[in-house]
C-alpha cells in the first residue's frame, strides 16, 4: 500500500476488513502501530483499518465507497469511476489485498520471476479458496495453470471418498462446470474458454448425488438476498426466479416461467448497474445447461 500510495501521491490509505473477521483486523491494527512505531506509516503516508458494516455487494467497489463515507451500501452509477472521483470526491485507487500484497516481491524479484511461478504456460500465483464437498477447506497459493482437480486434491479431495460432480471455479457468480472439465488449467482465460469465470477464486465443490436444481436455487436465494434493491431488473428479477424455483421444488409449480429464463437473464445482464445482478442467474442458467434432467425429474414430479 505504501508503494501505491507512492506511485499515485496518495496521503491516505484505508485497509476495508469484513465485521466477521475479528482476529484479522487485530492483526493488522498491530501491523499499522508497529510501522508507524518503526516510522514507516505516519509521515507522508497512513493506513487505517475500516470495519465492514457487513453485505456481499460491499465488495464492488463503489458500494465500499458508499460505506466509507457512512452512507447505505449501494453501487453508484458509473462513469465517473473511482480513479476520476472516488473516496470524498477524490481521485481514488482501490485493489484488493492479494494484487498489493504482491507487489514488494514483484518489484524485487522481477517480471521473469513472476512469469516462472506459473505451470503449463501460465504466469504468476494465485489465493483460492476452496470450499464445498472438500476434504480440507481452506485458501490455497497455487502456480497459476494448476488443474482444478488438482486443487482439488491439495485440498484433501472430494469429501467422503465421493466422486466429483460439479464445480464453481469462480465463487457463487460463475458458471457451474460438470466434473469432465475439472482438468482445466488455472487462469483467467482458460476458465473462460471453458464456459465460467474465474471472479473471486473462490472454487466451490459439488459431490456426486447433489441435486443441482436445489443448488442453483440455493445460490439464487442468496443473490436475491444480498441484492442491494437499487434497481429493479436485480431486484424484482432475483425474486421471481426464486419464487419460480421454490416452487418447483415444493412441487407446486407448473414451470411456465421457465421459458422465460433466458429472457430474464439476458435483461439482467444488460440492464444491471452492477455485476451482482449481471451475473445473479448464472448459477440456474449453466445448471440447466448441464443438468436438465434433473430439472425435468422435478417437473415430472409437479402433479403427484
Ligand atoms: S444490480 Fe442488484 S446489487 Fe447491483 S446495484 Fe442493482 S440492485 Fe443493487
Amino acid at each position: 500500500m505504501c508503494l501505491a500510495a507512492f506511485v499515485v501521491g496518495a496521503r491516505q490509505g484505508w485497509v476495508y476488513v469484513r465485521n466477521e473477521y475479528e482476529p484479522e483486523r487485530q492483526a493488522m491494527q498491530r501491523a499499522i502501530a508497529d510501522a508507524r512505531k518503526r516510522g514507516v506509516l505516519g509521515h507522508e503516508f497512513d493506513i487505517e483499518v475500516f470495519v465492514s458494516p457487513g453485505g456481499y455487494i460491499l465488495g464492488e467497489e463503489t458500494a465500499l465507497l458508499e460505506a466509507l463515507e457512512d452512507r447505505r451500501g449501494e453501487p453508484r452509477n458509473k462513469p465517473p469511476y473511482p480513479g476520476q472521483k472516488g473516496l470524498w470526491g477524490q481521485p481514488t485507487l482501490i485493489n484488493n489485498v492479494e494484487t498489493l500484497a504482491m507487489v514488494p516481491a514483484l518489484l524485487k524479484r522481477g517480471a521473469d520471476w513472476w512469469k516462472a511461478q506459473g505451470i503449463r504456460g501460465h504466469s504468476g500465483l494465485k489465493f483460492i479458496g476452496v470450499s464445498g464437498h472438500v476434504e480440507n477447506p481452506g485458501v490455497f497459493e497455487i502456480r497459476m495453470g494448476t488443474t482444478v482437480a488438482e486443487l482439488i486434491e491439495m485440498a484433501g479431495g472430494v469429501r467422503d471418498g465421493k466422486r466429483l460432480k460439479a464445480f464453481l471455479p469462480g465463487g457463487a457468480s460463475s458458471n457451474f462446470l460438470p466434473a469432465e472439465k475439472a482438468a482445466v488449467e488455472i487462469d483467467f482465460k482458460t476458465i473462460a474458454e471453458a464456459g465460467s469465470m474465474l471472479g473471486a477464486a473462490a472454487l466451490v465443490v459439488v459431490a456426486e448425488g447433489t441435486d443441482m436444481v436445489e443448488t442453483a436455487t440455493n445460490v439464487v436465494r442468496f443473490f436475491r438476498n444480498e441484492s442491494c434493491g437499487k434497481c429493479v431488473p436485480c431486484r424484482v428479477g432475483t425474486e421471481k426466479v426464486v419464487s419460480m424455483l421454490e416452487d418447483i421444488l415444493a412441487r407446486r409449480g407448473d414451470g411456465a416461467l421457465l421459458d422465460l429464463l433466458p429472457d430474464l437473464e439476458q435483461t439482467l445482464a444488460e440492464t444491471s448497474i452492477c455485476g451482482l445482478g449481471q451475473v445473479a442467474l448464472n448459477p440456474i442458467a449453466s445448471a440447466l445447461r448441464y443438468w436438465g434432467e434433473e430439472m425435468n425429474a422435478h417437473l415430472a414430479k409437479q402433479s403427484s
